[in-house]
């Protein structure tokens, strides 16, 4: 039976392993990380229907139990090559080597650095923080402001570092506006007298159930909507944050006091991705991964015996990351049997 290497333990690299491992492949899971799951861990619930992360979390582990995975933490594959009998050779950063004679990556996303926003205060100001910290703050109910206290007012920017001329990422990461309607709709249940505005470009609620949930954030939380984008944010004596803004569809420039402004990070190609694309000469647009056909090939690249699957190719949500993980793995069967 032929091996397989996976690289990266997210919900696509652990999803594939277990379906490649039940038909009786012999799976070697690499993870840079002492754990794995590291982008789902410290979620709190999973839109649309608001799954516990952590249930989802504890679904995945148990797919790792099968015996035909072997799991190496700590792992950082930094290198991909064919060697000359056709079995690839796999490098980590410490110079270790590793063979199979297949090899599918799941490398995943990094969250964009907020830092690179300079205008929107992040790192500068206490007030300003990331959805993934805001995400941790309602997993754990600790949603404070810069001075500790219960916020009054929160307000959420849609588009930080996509669709962006300046960070140079100009494609939608897809899932931060159902993100923030779902963020802010958890906000509300939590503190019902907080005052929610979600500041956006568009609205994109592309998949099942993410209109009905927008609709329900408004009728029932009374979350407030504003188009437009925030151009300034800076830090008030008492801890705040002041931002300027303009409506765009009333046409006037707007300032506003919050208590907490929460940046809707993008997703961005890892570390791990842009590193082996590079290696292995298939890096496309913005360092994501390039199948050889988005329609009906996408989870194979160029390179014989070498497989893509979930967000090392673009942003997508955890579920279509795990279909595509599910999809890769069939196709990878069914190549060994051709
Ligand atoms: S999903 Fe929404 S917030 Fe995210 S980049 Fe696309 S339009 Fe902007």
């Amino acid at each position: 039976m032929k091996s397989i290497s996976i690289i990266g333990a997210g919900p696509a690299g652990i999803e594939a392993a277990s379906v490649l491992a039940r038909q009786g492949f012999a799976v070697t899971l690499f993870e840079k990380s002492s754990s794995v799951m590291k982008n789902v861990a410290d979620k709190a619930f999973l839109f649309p229907d608001f799954t516990a992360a952590a249930d989802i979390v504890e679904d995945m582990n148990k797919k790792l139990l099968n015996s035909n995975i072997t799991q190496r933490l700590d792992t950082d594959i930094v290198n991909l090559a064919r060697e000359d009998n056709n079995v690839w050779k796999l490098t980590d950063a410490k110079g270790n080597s590793y063979y199979s004679d297949l090899v599918l990556v799941a490398t995943g996303y990094t969250p964009f650095d907020a830092h690179r926003k300079e205008e929107l205060g992040y790192g500068i100001y206490g007030g300003v923080v990331t959805s993934l910290e805001m995400e941790k703050m309602i997993r754990y109910d600790q949603i404070v402001n810069s001075m500790g206290e219960r916020p009054r007012r929160v307000a959420f920017l849609q588009c930080v570092g996509s669709r962006d001329e300046k960070s140079g990422n100009h494609y939608c990461s897809k899932v931060c506006c159902v993100t923030a309607v779902k963020q802010a709709i958890e906000l509300k249940r939590r503190l019902p007298d907080v005052e929610a505005y979600i500041f956006y470009m568009d609205l994109r609620m592309w998949g099942q159930h993410f209109e009905e949930l927008y609709r329900q954030s408004q009728q029932e939380y009374g979350v407030r909507y504003i188009r437009g984008r925030i151009s300034e944010a800076s830090g008030t004596f008492d801890g705040r944050v002041q931002i300027k803004a303009e409506d765009t569809l009333m046409g006037l420039p707007l300032k506003m006091t919050t208590d907490l402004l929460v940046l809707m990070v993008g997703m961005e190609a890892s570390e791990g991705t842009r590193c082996l694309g590079k290696a292995c000469g298939i890096a496309g647009e913005y360092g994501f991964f390039q199948s050889v056909d988005p329609h009906l090939n996408d989870c194979r690249t160029s390179l014989d015996g070498l497989y893509v699957c979930g967000t090392c190719k673009r942003p997508m949500s955890i579920n279509d990351a795990v279909n595509d993980a599910r999809a890769a793995a069939v196709v990878l069967a069914l190549s060994v049997r051709d």
